[in-house]
C-alpha cells in the first residue's frame, strides 16, 4: 500500500473518556461520506480545510475592524457583521482572513499532519492513559484517509497502544478489513436498518456498512464491536426499526448497542458554515423513549447502553 505520511485533522482531543475504553487521546480526522441532517459535527464533512465564522465571537460591534482588509478575494463584506461569500471561501486556500482574527471568530478547520507529528502527541500523551486507555480515530470518518490511518495504526501497534475507532464503515470491504485488522475496539454507527430510510437521511445506502459488519464477524477478528445508532424521533425510534435492527445482530452474533440521544449541541456549528439546519427546533429525545428502546433490546439479550456516559 502507498506511503501516505499526511493527513488533515480537524482537533486531537487528549483526556476524552467518551470514546472507548478508559482515559484516551481521540483524533478527529476530516472527511465524510454521509450527509446526516442532524450530524453535531459538520464540520468534519470536508477533507479539504475549511473556514468557519462565529458571530457570538467576532468583535466588530465592539469596534474590531482588523480583518476589514483581509480577504484579497473579496469575500468578506461587511454590514453590521462581517459576512462570507461562501462561494468564495469554499475555493479558498489561504485563510488570510483567519490570520487577522485574534478572537478566533474566523478559524479554519482542519490542519495537515503527518504520522510523526500525530504519534508525538499520542506518545506523550500516553503518559496519562489509564491502563485500558490509547488512542481513539474519529471524524468525520476516518476511513476516508485509510492509507494514512493504516500508516498511524501500524505505528500504534509497534508502541503497544491500545486502538479504537468510531466509524460508519461506509468504504469498500478490503480496505475497511485492512483497518480492522489494527483496532481493538470499534463503534460502528447504524443509523437505520432500512437502506431506504438510511439513504433518505443520511444521503447513502446501508448495503456497504451492514455488508462490512457481516464481514468483519466472519473474519475472525478479535477486537469487541458495539453498533452505534444516534436517536433520531420519527426516523429510527419506531418498533420496527429496533426489532429489524435487534434480527440484524443476532443473525451476526452481535450482543452491545450503545444508542445516543438526539442533542443540538452541534446547530452553532451549522450557522458557522453558512448551512441551513433542519433540527433546530427539535427537543432532545425524550428520556422515556430511551428507555424503551433500552427494554427492547433489553428482551432479546442486547446489552444497551443509553448516552456518552457509559464506562466502556
Ligand atoms: S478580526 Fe475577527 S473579531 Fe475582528 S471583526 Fe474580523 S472576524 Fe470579527
Ligand atoms: S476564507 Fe479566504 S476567501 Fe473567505 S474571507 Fe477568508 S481569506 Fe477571503
Amino acid at each position: 500500500m502507498e506511503k501516505i505520511d499526511k493527513g488533515i485533522v480537524f482537533d486531537i482531543q487528549s483526556f476524552s473518556v467518551h470514546d472507548g475504553p478508559g482515559c484516551r487521546t481521540t483524533v478527529f480526522m476530516n472527511g465524510c461520506p454521509l450527509r446526516c441532517e442532524w450530524c453535531a459535527n459538520p464540520e468534519s464533512w470536508t477533507l479539504k480545510p475549511h473556514i468557519m465564522f462565529s458571530e457570538t465571537s467576532c468583535k466588530y460591534q465592539k469596534g474590531c475592524t482588523i480583518c476589514k482588509d483581509a480577504c484579497p478575494y473579496k469575500g468578506l463584506t461587511f454590514n453590521n457583521m462581517p459576512t462570507l461569500n461562501w462561494d468564495i471561501c469554499k475555493n479558498c486556500d489561504t485563510f488570510e482572513c483567519s490570520l487577522k482574527c485574534y478572537y478566533d471568530a474566523l478559524k479554519v478547520c482542519g490542519k495537515e499532519y503527518s504520522v510523526d507529528q500525530i504519534m508525538k502527541i499520542l506518545t506523550r500523551d500516553s503518559n496519562s492513559w489509564s491502563v485500558e486507555g490509547g488512542v481513539t480515530f474519529s471524524g468525520g470518518e476516518p476511513l476516508l484517509q485509510s492509507e494514512f490511518l493504516i500508516n498511524l495504526l501500524k505505528e500504534c501497534k509497534q508502541n503497544y497502544f491500545h486502538t479504537a475507532i468510531e466509524t460508519t464503515a461506509y468504504k469498500d470491504n478490503k480496505t475497511f478489513l485492512e483497518v480492522m485488522k489494527y483496532i481493538d475496539f470499534a463503534f460502528i454507527d447504524v443509523k437505520h436498518i432500512n437502506r431506504d430510510m438510511h439513504k433518505q437521511k443520511t444521503g447513502v445506502y446501508n448495503d456497504i456498512i451492514l455488508n462490512n459488519i457481516r464481514a468483519l464477524k466472519q473474519s475472525g477478528w478479535k477486537g469487541r464491536l458495539i453498533l452505534r445508532m444516534p436517536v433520531i424521533r420519527d426516523f429510527n425510534d419506531t418498533y420496527e426499526n429496533i426489532t429489524d435492527t435487534t434480527q440484524f445482530m443476532k443473525e451476526n452474533d452481535l450482543f452491545e448497542i450503545n444508542i445516543l440521544p438526539f442533542h443540538r449541541l452541534g446547530e452553532s456549528k451549522w450557522k458557522q458554515l453558512g448551512k441551513e439546519y433542519k433540527y433546530k427546533d427539535e427537543e432532545g429525545t425524550d428520556p422515556k423513549k430511551l428507555e424503551e428502546i433500552q427494554d427492547l433490546f433489553l428482551e432479546n439479550q442486547i446489552a444497551c447502553y443509553v448516552g456518552h456516559d457509559t464506562a466502556f
